[in-house]
């Protein structure tokens, strides 16, 4: 089984009566074009955006309180939420999950519309009557994904774990324009924007095969190999803990992040290399308990 470093808690979450408030059943089937309410021209604003993998619940907040609509998409399967009258500013943030909630994402689906999608894994199948959207509070959101869900999530094991608490993600894995050199390449990890000092713990347990300065851009980095041959790295280090050999074991302290190398604030690159070699997205090896999108996003990156 895998362990976690932190389990984030929204406060929102704590044991509190649900006052019946409204209940809006998210219904309707195979159908993406709906008709969309009047657009209302006011400074409203969607806030958070929260997957709970523990409690497969979806959490979201709004700064003056609209009735959102949600409907179930087939093939691939999929929840969309739409927040009609709420213009989202920023482009689309999409995070990858697990198997059984594969990726959430926000963003502008017309000029006058906010949706939010949960992607769903081809495995499962879902009933919209399964689905409700609750409002405990005025502008405050929750649905409650079924348990068979989250359980596929939770029953896929992993190694890795999450090697930074309660951070942001700053930068997905993927290709796109270095902010620094302006070159098109391939970001070989995903960046976690912290504040410099704060621990890295490594992914699991392994070896250290690097410690300290290297001249890539990486600045300090960390690089463990695992018992499986797999090597994960953390680059950009203020301060490195461990010195080259010495054995490490999951979710102890290795570095703390810092912004050396080619970088632009403080922040932790983290890679996964399954072979040994060739990184691949982090996000398909981690497995997260609380997805957070950072809807202001605008954080330190390379
Ligand atoms: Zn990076």
């Amino acid at each position: 089984m895998f362990s976690f470093l932190s389990q984030q808690r929204n406060p929102s979450d704590s044991p509190r009566k649900l006052n019946i408030a409204r209940l809006l059943l998210a219904a309707l089937t195979l159908s993406s074009s709906m008709a969309i309410a009047t657009p209302k021209a006011q400074a409203n604003r969607l806030e958070t955006f929260v997957y709970d993998l523990n409690d497969s619940k979806i959490q979201f907040s709004l700064k003056n309180d609209i009735e959102p609509k949600g409907i179930v998409i087939n093939n691939p399967t999929r929840i969309v939420i739409d927040l009609p009258g709420l213009v989202y500013q920023g482009p689309t943030v999409r995070r990858r999950v697990g198997r059984g909630v594969q990726a959430v994402r926000v963003g502008q689906v017309d000029a006058n519309t906010t949706r939010m999608v949960v992607e769903l894994s081809p495995e499962v199948t879902l009933n919209p009557r399964d689905l409700r959207l609750k409002s405990q509070k005025p502008g405050e959101w929750t649905m409650q994904l079924p348990q068979n869900i989250a359980a596929i999530d939770l029953n896929s094991v992993t190694n890795f774990i999450l090697p930074i608490a309660g951070s942001v993600i700053s930068s997905g894995f993927g290709w796109r324009v270095h902010p620094i050199t302006g070159e098109r390449r391939l970001h070989k990890g995903v960046d976690f924007a912290a504040p410099t000092g704060t621990p890295i713990f490594a992914s699991a347990d392994g070896v250290v095969t690097e410690a300290g300065w290297t001249d890539g851009g990486y600045g300090n980095i960390v690089e463990l190999r695992h018992e499986d041959g797999s090597v994960t790295l953390y680059a950009h280090t203020n301060r490195v803990y461990v010195s080259k050999g010495q054995v490490v074991s999951r979710g102890q302290a290795i570095a703390e992040v810092g912004s050396t190398g080619r970088s632009t604030g403080p922040h932790l690159h983290f890679e996964i290399q399954p072979d040994g070699r060739t990184a691949v997205d982090p996000m398909d090896y981690l497995q997260m308990r609380q997805v957070t999108l950072d809807l202001a996003s605008n954080s330190f990156k390379d």
